[in-house]
């Protein structure tokens, strides 16, 4: 059977704030999702707690809207014990870089199977509007009434610090652009990182606004070399966008699969067999 985007629309109401980001997303990821020629059961979108880990909920795939930061440790397992799945994490900037920025590190440095997509609006959305990790310094918000005094992270250079091996950046208002990273990203085995900026027009409105009216983009494409990737990373006029890094390396669970192979040749089939039915 031939899918369409509307067999990947679930029968819950979408409850974002009119106007949110999110929605272009969801409907790029909708419209997209045909296109991988995988069988909803075959799907799972794993989220954490903030406003984009709402996702889940609104796709007719499996999904799991998990804990906090959390995400990327329960997609771990899912991922290195069913290599036949395809794995999305969803995550935003709060979800993914304060509390879980521990938990997406080592699942970049492993190379786990997962599309980990970071929906970065630089502000806590769902607990109304505190700043984040990616707020810019001097930042005006709830919880720093005189400006925010912390350098903001950025998520292309902290995914290239833990050698990630897909790293890309897209934008809620650009669908084709976002698909075209959206296929890239699903095509690479490994873990793909996938940074989109989002606008959060309640507590954070037109934040990339600036971007977009004067066309600051300069269109980057994969470059084998860390060092020039990383470089690429830290410049922001004009800011950088598309793919970053696009390179092999085994994954989690074909390491895993190689190792277990060679435990069974040392030690024999032992309780193994059994273990892993
Ligand atoms: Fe979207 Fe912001 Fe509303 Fe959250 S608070 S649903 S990010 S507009
Ligand atoms: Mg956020």
């Amino acid at each position: 059977m031939t899918l369409t985007a509307k067999d990947f629309k679930s029968d819950q109401e979408v409850r974002w704030c009119p106007g949110c980001g999110d929605y272009a997303i969801l409907a790029a990821v909708q419209g997209f999702l045909p296109e991988l020629g995988v069988p909803r059961e075959r799907i799972v979108f794993v989220s954490g707690i903030g406003c984009s880990s709402r996702f889940p909920y609104y796709l007719n795939t499996y999904g799991f809207h998990s804990i906090h930061g959390r995400a990327p440790a329960i997609a771990t397992g899912l991922a290195a014990s069913r290599p036949d799945l395809s794995v999305w994490v969803i995550t935003g900037d709060g979800d993914g870089l304060s509390i879980g920025g521990n938990h997406l590190i080592h699942a970049l440095r492993r190379n786990v199977n997962l599309n980990i997509l970071l929906f970065n609006n630089r502000i806590y959305g769902l607990t109304k509007g505190q700043y984040s990790p990616t707020s810019e310094i001097g930042k005006i918000t709830k919880s720093t009434p005189i400006g925010s005094i912390d350098r903001p992270l950025n998520p292309i250079s902290l995914a290239l610090g833990a050698e990630a091996t897909f790293v890309a950046r897209t934008i809620d208002s650009d669908r084709r652009h976002l698909q075209s990273v959206l296929r890239r990203a699903a095509a690479h085995r490994g873990t793909s990182f996938v940074e989109i900026y989002q606008n959060c027009p309640i507590f954070n409105d037109g934040a990339f606004d600036e971007l977009k009216r004067n066309d600051l983009f300069r269109h980057v494409e994969p470059t084998d070399d860390l060092a020039e990737a990383f470089a690429l990373s830290r410049m922001d006029d004009p800011t950088p966008i598309g793919v970053f890094r696009d390179v092999d390396r085994p994954s989690y669970d074909e390491l895993m699969a190689e190792q277990l192979g060679r435990a069974v040749q040392i030690h024999g089939e032992g309780d193994l067999a059994a273990l892993l039915t």
